[in-house]
């Protein structure tokens, strides 16, 4: 971490530091331009009859083609694999070729992109070899860790009641998972709090037309923010509010943990299922999110449905049409859990200094600083990374040094200051 400076003055330049934002007139945006919020719907695929419904699944929220719901929504949404489960449910073993071949397209393409730990079956650290082996064998790269149910191979030891990073226990894996590549874990904390990233509001929980079940959970909520002010160890990611932090596994390995958000006011284990999140996604939660400039991980299941044939039902379709508009219309950037996960950490993690004279702008980013070479940003961390600037004509940048081609000039935002960016590449859904 860079110690704090002042602005300062050299010759006729003025040099702003990142810590001095408030005063700079090159300011990092939180999102990118144009977007006020970002959302990745964090699903795990518990209960997913088959690869059909699954695929189905991800063919309506990526693409605009026509499917058993209607129209697609364009959207850019991720979702989870898992290896050993029981045969009624899609994982990768159970699945047949084609299954397997369709989860290691969308794992390249970048909409696989968590692991849901190695399954309820997966036992041993050979199950988890036997998974990582055949992973590595296609060239297929996962990042990101998701405790599931009970599962012995989960990393968190209380609410997930887990093994698999407990040296000496036949279910240890953290070695070979972090090797492999698994940098970001969720270890089963979950909030009821529209928006991360900004303090902790409890406003908006409580609805007097279900006044029993939400004061309850607005009281539940209430409690965690309190333990975690009072040094609560399993609820400390609580009071900073923040999607993610730096932490380590049982056996010394560090990761990113993150937090999800499942806001329904019938509490965080309410309404996080396909069937219902018709319920989640409304105007009320998408537009409060908004206001309050959040970053949320929506944690569910969508593969948990009612019907085989059209996965999602009307309330569900409804619900995910609200979130394309607001994505189309440039309110809400949704996208994959890694792609926000690696977002996130760019905002916190670079150090920048815009440097500005009377005929030019430039603003020089270091991604160097503070992480291991293991765990540097990449490339595609700083996607859509917004700053305003005075004048976006005489603006240029360079990253590590290196001089950035084709910095994007934008219009005056909702708050009158126009912006550079970097340009915010789609995923590119595979085509069968
Ligand atoms: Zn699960």
């Amino acid at each position: 971490m860079n110690p704090p400076r002042d602005h300062y003055s050299q010759g006729s330049q003025t040099i702003f530091m990142r810590d001095q934002r408030q005063a700079s007139q090159v300011v990092l945006r939180d999102f990118p331009y144009p977007y006020r919020a970002m959302l990745a719907i964090c699903s795990d695929l518990d209960e997913t009859p088959n690869r059909h419904v699954y695929w189905e699944i991800m063919r309506f929220l990526n693409t605009a083609d026509t499917t058993p719901m209607g129209q697609g929504v364009g959207l850019e949404v991720g979702n989870t694999i898992y290896f050993d489960m029981p045969s009624n449910q899609f994982a990768y073993w159970n699945t047949d070729d084609a299954g397997r071949e369709m989860a290691r397209a969308l794992i390249r393409s970048g909409h696989i992109d968590c692991l849901h730990s190695y399954g309820d079956l997966a036992t041993t650290r050979q199950h988890a070899g036997r998974a990582l082996d055949e992973l590595a064998r296609h060239d297929c790269k996962l990042q990101v860790w998701i405790d599931h149910g009970t599962a012995v191979t989960n990393f968190d030891p209380d609410i997930m009641h887990g093994h698999g990073d407990e040296i000496g226990h036949q279910a240890y894996h953290a070695d070979l998972t972090t090797e492999y590549g698994i940098k970001y874990v969720w270890r089963g904390r979950v909030t009821s709090v529209v928006g991360q990233d900004v303090p902790a509001r409890l406003e908006g929980i409580w609805d007097r037309r279900h006044p029993i079940a939400s004061g309850r959970t607005w009281l539940k909520e209430f409690a965690k923010q309190l333990l975690a002010r009072t040094g609560n160890a399993k609820y400390a990611m609580h009071g900073p509010n923040e999607t993610f932090r730096s932490t380590f596994l049982r056996d010394g390995r560090s990761v990113h943990e993150f937090m999800r958000c499942s806001p329904h006011w019938g509490g965080v284990s309410s309404c996080e299922e396909g069937r219902a999140i018709g319920e989640v996604l409304t105007a009320e939660i998408l537009d409060r999110l908004v206001e309050r400039g959040g970053t949320c991980f929506l944690y569910t299941h969508l593969g948990k449905i009612d019907d085989v044939k059209i996965p999602f039902n009307s309330g569900a379709v409804e619900g995910f049409r609200r979130l394309a508009e607001m994505f189309h219309n440039g309110r809400i950037l949704v996208t994959t859990t890694r792609r926000l996960l690696g977002y996130r950490r760019a905002t916190r993690q670079i150090t920048w200094v815009g440097i500005e004279d009377d005929d030019h702008i430039r603003i020089a980013i270091d991604t160097r600083s503070e992480s291991p070479r293991s765990d540097r940003l990449s490339e595609a961390d700083l996607a859509g990374l917004t700053f305003y600037v005075s004048d976006p004509e005489i603006t240029s940048m360079t990253i590590d040094g290196r001089d950035v081609p084709h910095l994007k000039h934008n219009e005056p935002d909702h708050t009158g200051q126009a912006s550079v960016s970097l340009d915010w590449p789609t995923l590119e859904f595979p085509k069968s």
